[in-house]
């Protein structure tokens, strides 16, 4: 008996998400530790992209050998890192870090992402803290105009990068909102334009002034389940493989990230926004990360376009990921 081949087309269909349900982290919350399997969005749909899921009708009713094509849904990653410009992780060291520079490979990948800087950085002649870092002979304004040459995105990481809720404790929540505009200032002088979004150090930032920074048009990014899961940032943990690495996820950072990426496509979320840093560290795993996200069908925006692309607009409800309409072609082995 000789194998007959044959292909059936299937049209995945549309899917959409409810919002965040019971299991609260609340809003102020720390990154570290955070389970991205306590996330209660519950998906309830025909998983597209490059693999059939185990739940697939077509998958159960027959031998699915090899998947010949697929068009899958819009699949988004906006890569984003924080704490910078530090120009010796974006351009690369001979000594010290030895390594390729993050801005590098970015470019020779294709990909567009968004820095979270902090705005002490950017005033004339530094290049960053003389205790950690390295001198590389590029200021970090030279860096973060060469990041927008390159079409790469500037966003607000306060001006001080201090922990708010302890800063605001301290010296009051008009401090706080002076810090993050003075950060937003910083980048405006090199951009010529004003930042919307805000990522607190640590995410940390108490409810008055999360409320009182979103009433002057900032978007304030977040980890807490409150949010709906395609608008909350993924947690990489990268800043457990610097130094000592004391804590870095097992097997592998890369892996780590792939692995929470997996989580969230079961809770039927396709899109995502890794949250990373300016480390060395993180520039060297960057290559087969995103080799393996684009593997999987995924396309690199930067936070302005995935915006576009996933936040609701009013009236409407949370794209999950594009409407799919198109079909997926399947290639199947009988005998
Ligand atoms: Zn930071």
């Amino acid at each position: 008996m000789g194998y007959v081949r044959f292909l059936l087309s299937i049209a995945a269909v549309s899917v959409f998400s409810a919002c965040a349900g019971p299991n609260r982290l609340g809003s102020n919350n720390l990154g570290a530790g955070i389970d991205p399997n306590s996330a209660s969005t519950v998906a309830s749909h025909t998983v597209p992209g490059s693999m059939m899921s185990k739940s697939t009708p077509l998958a159960t009713a027959r031998t699915v050998a090899k998947i010949t094509s697929v068009f899958p849904a819009e699949k988004l990653i906006a890569l984003t890192f924080d704490d910078g410009p530090r120009p010796y992780v974006l351009f690369g060291s001979k000594t010290v870090h030895r390594g390729p520079g993050l801005a590098d490979i970015l470019d020779q990948n294709g990909v567009k992402a968004t820095f979270f800087v902090v705005g002490w950085r950017l005033t004339p002649k530094t290049w960053g803290e003389p205790k950690h870092e390295e001198d590389i002979g590029v200021s970090c304004l030279d860096a973060a105009e060469q990041l927008i040459r390159r079409g790469h995105e500037l966003e607000d990481h306060t001006y001080s990068h201090l922990e708010l809720r302890s800063a605001e404790k301290k010296n009051g929540e008009q401090w706080v909102m002076h810090d993050v505009d003075r950060g937003a200032q910083a980048i405006k002088a090199v951009t010529g334009m004003q930042p919307r979004y805000v990522r607190p150090p640590d995410w940390i930032l108490t409810d008055d002034a999360r409320r009182d920074l979103q009433k002057q048009g900032y978007r304030v990014l977040t980890i807490s389940s409150e949010n709906p899961m395609p608008l909350r940032d993924v947690n990489s943990l990268d800043y457990l493989c610097a130094g000592k690495a004391v804590g870095c996820p097992k097997p592998s950072l890369p892996d780590a990230v792939l692995q929470q990426v997996e989580q969230r496509e079961k809770k039927g979320t396709y899109t995502h926004i890794l949250a990373f840093h300016e480390l060395s560290t993180t520039a060297a795993i960057m290559p087969r990360l995103i080799t393996e996200l684009k593997a999987r069908g995924y396309r690199f925006v930067t936070l302005t376009e995935y915006m576009k692309l996933v936040e609701p607009k009013p009236g409407e409800m949370l794209k999950q990921h594009a409407a799919v309409t198109r079909p997926i072609q399947v290639a199947t082995l009988t005998q």
